[in-house]
């Protein structure tokens, strides 16, 4: 959704533009149209985001930042005010909302004009209805992604990456100097893709190397018997008693590295979730996937049985990290 003034004004500027007889060259006036990333050939969300950030416009005209819809009261809860952007002295690119009691994803989308994709995809937000009172979410003003600088990112390779002209990156970011870009840094790719939101899901490990709790239930049933030492010897998973036939779920992305017969496992897939992070689902009565396939969080692997040394229909369900069996309690979401 573009907001209609940002509309108009960008109609403005392709007006204005072929009065001219296109864009004049650097040294042809006082709008410098060079390096600005000022194109005619992007698509329209790329083309308005660049203009209505155009650095150098000094004369531009007025360009009001969306205003939420006035609502007809009653609906307190999920009125949000969104933060003014204040054009001149705050070039930032990216707003902050703080999030206030009642407020919904979905309001604050609405009151700021922008899609919920690219709200997620900016916050790293994983689940949507679980806003935290306080909690404060970037903002961008088109649609696009927010970028992290990561220590060696260039801007070449970042915009190849998302496949945007590196000029409009230039110019709606108003970097100076292109060519040093600082770790952390935080740059908006307008027009980037955006991922859906609904398929988005939570980094399994931190920063800091952490796993983290991040793993879906691949099925859901009672614990039959938990992590840990169990008749003398460890048991390295939590069995989860369902009966034969039920659908498995991967717990996470990740790719098969093992599908098949594996002696006490019995039918037994592995899969490999990048990290050091592997999850494995044993006793199964049927697999569905092949090694070497990519899989979605989610995504049937297989139906759960009693095959190997088990003695019920149950699945057996491991998370590993770094080789090693961790306690998968601790880290499925609810
Ligand atoms: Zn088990």
């Amino acid at each position: 959704m573009k907001s209609e003034p940002v509309m108009i004004f960008a109609l403005f500027c392709a007006l204005y533009a072929v009065c001219l007889g296109g864009p004049p060259t650097a040294s042809g006036g006082n709008e410098d149209w060079s390096g600005t990333g000022m194109s005619f050939t992007l698509d329209n969300n790329t083309m308005i985001a660049s203009m209505a950030r155009f650095p150098q416009w000094d004369n531009r005209p007025e360009v009001t930042e969306p205003k939420p819809e006035e609502e007809n009261g009653e609906t307190a809860a999920s009125e949000v005010a969104p933060v003014e952007a204040e054009e001149e002295s705050d070039p930032s690119p990216i707003l902050i909302h703080t999030v206030q009691k009642g407020e919904t994803l979905w309001d604050i989308a609405k009151a700021y004009n922008i899609d919920i994709d690219t709200i997620a995809a900016a916050n790293d937000l994983v689940n949507l209805n679980q806003l935290r009172v306080g909690q404060k979410l970037n903002i961008l003003k088109v649609k696009g992604v927010l970028h992290t600088v990561a220590k060696g990112d260039n801007l070449w390779d970042i915009a190849k990456k998302y496949n945007v002209d590196v000029k409009v990156i230039i110019a709606y970011n108003r970097l100076s100097d292109p060519e040093n870009l600082q770790p952390n840094q935080q740059l908006v790719i307008p027009g980037a893709k955006v991922p859906k939101a609904a398929n988005r899901q939570p980094a399994l490990v931190s920063a800091a190397g952490k796993l983290q709790k991040a793993f879906y239930y691949p099925v859901y049933g009672r614990v039959s018997s938990r992590f840990g030492p169990r008749w003398g010897r460890m048991h390295e998973g939590m069995d989860l008693a369902v009966n034969t036939g039920t659908p498995v779920k991967a717990a996470a992305a990740g790719r098969v590295t093992f599908a098949g017969s594996n002696s006490g496992y019995g039918l037994l897939v592995k899969l490999d979730h990048g990290n050091s992070v592997e999850t494995r689902y044993a006793h199964l009565s049927r697999i569905s996937v092949k090694v070497g396939q990519q899989i979605e969080a989610g995504q049937v692997i297989g139906y759960s049985g009693n095959t190997g040394n088990s003695t019920g229909p149950h699945l057996h369900f491991e998370i590993r990290y770094k080789g090693k069996a961790v306690d998968p309690s601790l880290y499925l979401l609810k």
